[in-house]
């Protein structure tokens, strides 16, 4: 902000914004109809733009902010010196912006803007444009704002650019200027400097215009499909040829919160409809070396769907893409940009991976820059349990290198609370630990805390209650709590707003006149309820279940010989409790013998009697 007068009224005009996210819920509306030209001999685009925004806030606006996120691809912008100064860049980018010469650079610059006619004032701030607005939007209002932009592709360094490593002409992703999101916590107009988004939800009409030697895969729905043909048009019909040298593709995409595309001359195009009805379109280079993989991940696409569907909640728009584009895997509204050139299982767990983002943030539309491990994290969690069932991988627990990376990260002394905005984390490992495995393991840990029955229908139930809106940490947890019946705010608070860890122990255990006693230590600050398997010299074992107070629930038993025991009240920092047998027929005592409790240190959950020998 430039100008602190201006900034003071504005923050004070927003003052009654409550930030505890306990009022009724409501999201911004918005209408894109965009027609675009691309120049595909210098990468550069213009275009046009009219937004209907709708104003669903209890607040009257003064200010509008856009996106403009191909500015980042310039030498000096907050990218490329985040990307210099971070103590361990992503080799993608490194010093690489700081290199493009003008030609190769990305922009993205707003020609004029005007509000229901009237013109605007703008001024472009690296990636954002900040709007004065010629007349206040009250709540409840619409405006019409219409704009002319201009645009150069930057070289593909990070998940957008033109020529890709695979030689991808094409992957335009955050490619327009985009309105920022104004939500229950204000204005989130985040310059962009290494990840992350937040959209308004709306529907978009767009229109691009292009070499017709190009073939498409975008977000929405081809309106013109028998016109333009490459695979699109209805079967049995013969697509025409046309005068000039440009198709102009024509899609529509409805309650999406992005629109993106890719475009290449070798593209093969491929279609599959899933029985669910959704229409799977894979798009991949004319390569020889890659044709078997893109053709065998078909039918695994197609069962990750339907896995997705019944784990998580049907799939809701006409069709998804898998495109090859960008420079890794990354998540679009409606479709995918993975690289190609990979193994098969590789090849597969991206697209397990991206595709389940279709869930876990363009419908269940998490502020990723404020909640990474939502989206990330959650996104992990049910890919790679859809990985283990789709390609048979047999693990036990398909979080283990999860629940690896977050423990030696909580032991390293460098751990940074889930809170952390996900580009202001100290180093990018730190993000990616924090958002990927730990995220992972906070699902799968509230699975060990109130049963994986209860994990399963929370997880409906989120998408029931959240799809198409943009739910918080907060909301998740409430849906958990309705579900389970557990108390879980220390859950949520304990683990994803601080550092704390789980650190349970067996201290000792003793002979009592014929029973045993069995003394447990809580080293850690983060609360649990603890499961101990007790296993005797004749093979039978029992499950002893030590409810946690505060949690106010018992969960329920997955063990038929569950015995439970008194809770424990967590600022006690040692508990007891009796078996009525011998120690003399005890071979062995563990702590979470399932290992999703994310203990920071195993070694002190196991008691093992002397001469027992150990598995
Ligand atoms: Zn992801």
């Amino acid at each position: 902000m430039k100008n602190l007068f201006l900034s003071i009224t504005f923050l004070a005009s927003f003052g009654a914004v409550n930030a505890q996210n306990n009022t009724s819920y409501w999201q911004q509306h918005v209408d894109y109809s965009m027609n675009v030209d691309m120049n595909v001999e210098n990468f550069q685009y213009t275009g046009d733009q009219e937004l209907v925004y709708t104003n669903n806030s209890p607040d009257t606006l003064k200010r509008v902010f856009y996106h403009l996120f191909f500015n980042a691809f310039q030498p000096g912008s907050e990218m490329d010196v985040r990307s210099r100064t971070i103590a361990d860049p992503d080799s993608r980018v490194g010093d690489r912006i700081s290199n493009l010469s003008p030609e190769e650079q990305g922009y993205l610059r707003v020609n004029s803007l005007t509000q229901d006619g009237q013109p605007l004032t703008f001024e472009e701030v690296g990636t954002v444009l900040e709007v004065e607005l010629a007349e206040p939007i009250l709540p409840g209002e619409k405006a019409t704002f219409a704009m002319q932009f201009k645009g150069q592709v930057p070289v593909q360094i990070r998940r957008s650019g033109r020529n890709s490593a695979e030689g991808v002409a094409l992957s335009m992703t955050q490619w327009y200027p985009k309105l920022a999101e104004y939500d229950f916590e204000g204005w989130h107009a985040d310059p962009y400097i290494g990840r992350e988004w937040h959209g308004v939800w709306g529907d978009y009409d767009v229109k691009i215009n292009i070499d017709k030697n190009y073939i498409l895969g975008a977000s929405g729905i081809l309106q013109n499909a028998n016109e333009i043909g490459y695979g699109y048009e209805d079967e049995g019909v013969k697509v025409k040829k046309t005068r000039g040298d440009k198709h102009n593709w024509h899609f529509i995409a409805e309650d999406v919160h992005d629109f993106s595309w890719a475009a290449d001359p070798e593209y093969i195009h491929d279609k599959r409809t899933a029985a669910d009805g959704t229409v799977l379109h894979f798009l991949y280079k004319n390569n020889p070396e890659i044709k078997e993989n893109w053709e065998n991940l078909q039918p695994k696409t197609e069962e990750l769907l339907l896995y997705f569907n019944e784990h998580i909640g049907a799939y809701p728009w006409p069709q998804y893409s898998v495109i090859q584009g960008g420079d890794g895997g990354m998540e679009y509204a409606m479709l995918t940009l993975i690289t190609g050139e990979r193994s098969f299982p590789s090849l597969v767990g991206v697209t397990s991976h991206e595709m389940a983002h279709a869930w876990f943030q363009h419908l269940l539309a998490t502020n990723e820059s404020k909640h990474e491990w939502m989206d990330e994290g959650f996104t992990s969690y049910i890919s790679a349990r859809a990985m283990n069932k789709v390609m048979n991988e047999g693990k036990e627990n398909p979080f283990s290198g999860s629940y690896r990376n977050y423990l030696w990260l909580a032991n390293s002394g460098e751990e940074e609370p889930l809170t952390t905005h996900a580009d202001r984390y100290t180093t990018n490992r730190n993000y990616g630990i924090s958002a990927y495995s730990k995220g992972a393991v906070f699902l799968s840990q509230l699975g060990y805390i109130i049963g994986q029955e209860n994990l399963a229908e929370t997880l409906n139930r989120y998408y029931d209650e959240w799809k198409f809106k943009h739910p918080t940490p907060n909301d998740f947890i409430r849906v958990a709590e309705k579900v389970s019946g557990a108390e879980l705010d220390w859950y949520l608070t304990d683990f994803a707003r601080t550092t704390a860890v789980v650190d349970y122990a067996i201290e000792s255990v003793q002979e009592d006149s014929g029973n045993t006693k069995v003394n447990l230590e809580r080293i850690g600050e983060m609360p649990m309820p603890l499961d101990v398997t007790v296993t005797y010299n004749n093979g039978t074992q029992e499950v002893v279940y030590i409810p946690l107070q505060m949690m106010r629930m018992e969960k329920p038993a997955e063990d038929s010989n569950r015995i439970v025991k008194d809770d424990w009240a967590w600022a006690r920092p040692t508990y007891t409790f009796t078996l009525d047998k011998p120690k003399s027929e005890i071979a062995r005592i563990e702590l979470d013998n399932s290992q999703l409790m994310a203990d920071v240190d195993r070694a002190n959950n196991l008691y093992v009697a002397e001469g027992t020998t150990q598995e």
